[in-house]
């Protein structure tokens, strides 16, 4: 069985206990940008219910075009006034830089990636980076972030000031 019949499987099981629908805009109003680390559950570790928040998630969870697009809809069209950051202890984007991982990609593929992978060496710094690029977002209603560390051998968040 593949990985991929495990989860639908999975869902037949999560369909049979399902809640019932829930409005279409978050009743927290709150947004979270996060990396896409397999050890972040972040319904879980957040507290939040279905329905609760937008989760937009990349690697690293940096904020990318695509990124501030999701905010600006969030913040738009459903309602959300709060952003919360979510980066975390030992990711892989601190296991790489830049130029490293583009050549990586075109030694695999002949092709060159045209957009940055966004590699960091500081996560604290990173996070700020992200604050300042939310606070800059001139597209967005509310300007309400703040980041936080979560530390995968803890389960921690440590907020960043
Ligand atoms: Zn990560």
């Amino acid at each position: 069985m593949s990985e991929i019949d495990r989860m639908l499987a999975a869902n037949e099981q999560w369909a049979a206990r399902f809640p019932g629908s829930k409005p279409v805009r978050p009743a927290r109003k709150v947004a979270v940008v996060a990396c896409m680390d397999s050890r972040m559950p972040l319904f879980g570790l957040l507290g939040l219910d279905v329905g609760d928040a937008h989760v937009i998630r990349n690697a690293g969870g940096v904020i990318t075009e695509d990124v501030i697009r999701s905010l600006t809809v969030s913040q738009h069209l459903l309602g959300t006034r709060e952003i919360l950051l979510v980066h975390h202890t030992e990711c892989g984007l601190q296991a790489t830089d830049d130029r490293t991982f583009a050549d990586r990609v075109e030694k695999a593929t002949g092709r060159r990636p045209f957009w940055s992978v966004q590699a960091f060496t500081d996560v604290d710094d990173d996070v700020r980076t992200s604050i300042k690029q939310i606070q800059d977002c001139p597209y967005l209603i509310s300007h309400k972030v703040r980041g936080t560390v979560y530390d995968v051998e803890t389960g921690r968040l440590r907020e960043v000031v």
